[in-house]
Formats: structure tokens, sequence, C-alpha cells
């Protein structure tokens, strides 16, 4: 589904992703830890183009996204994109938050965006906040509002850039418990955590991402249990 290959990210002097080479299979759960400044979150901002890269190749789906013409507004329907910070609508409710984009965007009748924006809340267990407005709910129903309104454009692939950090602890367990529910679904994936919990359990591969590069990546076996990198081996000793 998606070909990355010696991606190079630069701002100014800073050479921040220094050739990253990746597949992903359609129905792979993708996981990336890394210390904070690794280059992480660039390197998803990268994947829909919310950074321009600076050299390389990014092939999804049989385009290459750095080739010139490429409908950017296309690419990023079939990519959601779900981060640390919820951005919500604060003056559109629940159910409006999720149906602006596929209406707006996509041309889809209301009725049908409507009732899809149902289906979804009540994937993520917020059947009965259809109508609620952000404000008046918790951030793990924040979060999971915006796993909504992603999955709303239908995409291919999911991206979540360390989309528990943000949360009181006692509400990263539900966040997380979606997020499975769309791996077991066969959702394609690519999560930036520091739940180690849910690498270990959910991911099909673990990637180690350090100073830019992909230091080693393994199945969560392999990395957990028995990595063989020393920058691998010192991040999880920090962290776990
Ligand atoms: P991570 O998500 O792993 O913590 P980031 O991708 O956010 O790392 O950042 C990696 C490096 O890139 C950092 O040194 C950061 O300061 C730099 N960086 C990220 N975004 C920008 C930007 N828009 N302009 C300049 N530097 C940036
Ligand atoms: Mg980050």
């Amino acid at each position: 589904m998606l070909n990355i290959e010696n991606l190079h990210k630069t701002f100014g002097k800073n050479e921040v992703l220094k050739g990253i080479d990746m597949t992903i299979e359609a129905g792979e759960v993708v996981v990336i830890i890394g210390p904070s400044g690794s280059g992480k979150s660039t390197f998803l901002r990268c994947l829909n183009l919310l950074e321009t890269p600076t050299d390389g190749k990014i092939i999804f789906e049989g385009t290459n996204l750095l080739d010139k013409g490429v409908n950017i507004d296309q690419l990023r329907q079939k990519m959601g994109m779900v981060f640390q910070s919820f951005n919500l609508f604060p003056h559109k409710t629940v159910l409006e938050n999720i149906t602006i984009s596929p209406v707006k965007v996509k041309k889809e009748a209301d009725a049908k965006a409507k009732a899809e924006a149902e289906r979804l809340l009540d994937l993520v267990g917020l059947k009965d906040k259809s109508q609620a407005y952000p404000s008046s709910l918790s951030g793990g129903q924040q979060q999971r509002v915006a796993i909504a309104r992603a999955l709303a454009m239908n995409p291919d692939v999911m991206l979540f850039d360390e989309p528990t950090s943000a949360l009181d602890p006692e509400m990263v367990g539900e966040v997380l418990a979606v997020m499975q529910g769309l791996a077991n679904n066969g959702m394609t994936m690519v999560v930036v955590t520091h739940e180690m919990g849910f690498a270990r359990e959910v991911a099909d591969r673990v990637i180690f991402m350090d100073e830019g590069v992909i230091q080693e990546e393994g199945t969560p076996e392999q990395i957990f249990t028995n990595p063989e990198n020393p920058r691998t081996q010192s991040f999880l000793n920090k962290v776990l």
C-alpha cells in the first residue's frame, strides 16, 4: 500500500529525516517508537504531505506522491490522520464535526453522511453523544470523535501521531481500545506512540527511529525481548 524510499526532510540546515525506507502492506499495523525529536512526527507529516519531503519517494497505491500534478486533496482523503491534539470544531456538534468533510469535500448527501457518522459514533462507543458539543466531552471522548471524523472519509490508511499523549491516564485505555478494534478489523495503520503495551500487543511490526533514521525494526517480540541495537536497548530501558 505504501512504499517509502530514501525519504529525506531538511529544515534549514537541520536534516531531520536522513533517508527512511519503509514498506507498509495493506492491513498491517506498524508502530513507530523513538525518543522525542527523532523525526517521528515529521515522518508522518511527510506521508500525507503536510510537510514536503526534500528528497525520496512515497509511493501510495501505485502513485509517487512527490510527482508533479498529484492531487493532494484526493490523497489526504485516503489517509486519515489523528493528532495528539484533537482539533474538533468547538462550535459544531459531534455529528457535525464528523459529517462536515464528507459533505463539503466529498459532496456526500447529508442523510448518507449522517447515517455513516452515527455508525462510526457507535463504533467508537459514543452513540449517545451525536448532539453534544466538544467542550462537554472528556479528552478521551474528544479523541474518539476525532478518530470517527478521520474514518468518515473512508481512508485506506490511518496515521496516528501520539494519539493518547495529551490524555489523562484514565482515558488512555478507551482510545487504545478503539484503535485496537480498527486494527482487528484490518485497517492499515501507522502509529507513533509511547504506549509500549499497545505496541507489543497490536503491532505487526515495531520500528525504532532515532536521529532521523530507522535504527532497528522487527516484530514486537524481537524488539521488546531481544533488541540488537544499543540505541534501542537504551531507549527501552528508559521507557519500560
Ligand atoms: P518527534 O516527533 O520524533 O519528537 P519531530 O519530527 O517533531 O520529532 O522533530 C524532529 C526535529 O525536527 C526536531 O529537531 C524539530 O525541532 C524539527 N522540526 C520539526 N518540525 C519543524 C519545522 N516545521 N521547522 C523547523 N524544524 C522542525
Ligand atoms: Mg512527535
